[in-house]
């Protein structure tokens, strides 16, 4: 499962699926190393939990985020990190105003209860993640 295809996140894609012979799934199927496409409001099963795929462009165009709602669980990908961090958007793809609406798309969608974020960069947010992520809404705003 594929949060977007920048090279420091896909470089071991060909490694696991020999080695686990996997299909991959991503947001864009035209994509070569993606088999099966996710679109946004899909729900995708990862272990026990349902998540609902997020299309969250602005770090790139073909980023996702997941999110249990069950399970309290958000898997950020580059969108945001720990401490207002967010996803860099002077690479090709990149615009901070799509960022930002991405993030607040992530707001208007994860519940109150959110325990665990897991982000594609740095320490997981296992402690309010819910302000972690309001905190990269202002931060994206004021860079
Ligand atoms: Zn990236």
């Amino acid at each position: 499962m594929l949060t977007h295809t920048h090279p420091d996140h896909v470089g071991n894609v060909g490694a696991v699926v020999d080695a686990f012979d996997v299909d991959v799934w991503g947001f864009d199927p035209e994509h070569e190393l993606v088999d099966h496409a996710i679109a946004d409001g899909d729900t995708v099963v990862i272990g026990d939990d349902d998540h609902l795929a997020l299309h969250t462009p602005g770090h790139k165009d073909d980023h996702l985020c997941l999110y249990s709602r069950e399970g309290g669980i958000l898997f950020a990908g580059d969108l945001v990190f720990a401490n207002g961090g967010f996803g860099r958007t002077d690479l090709a793809e990149g615009d901070r105003e799509t960022l930002i609406e991405s993030i607040d798309y992530l707001l208007e969608t994860v519940d109150d209860d959110l325990e665990a974020m897991y982000v594609g960069h740095g320490p997981a947010v296992e402690t309010d993640p819910l302000y972690h992520i309001e905190l990269a809404a202002q931060s994206a705003r004021m860079n």
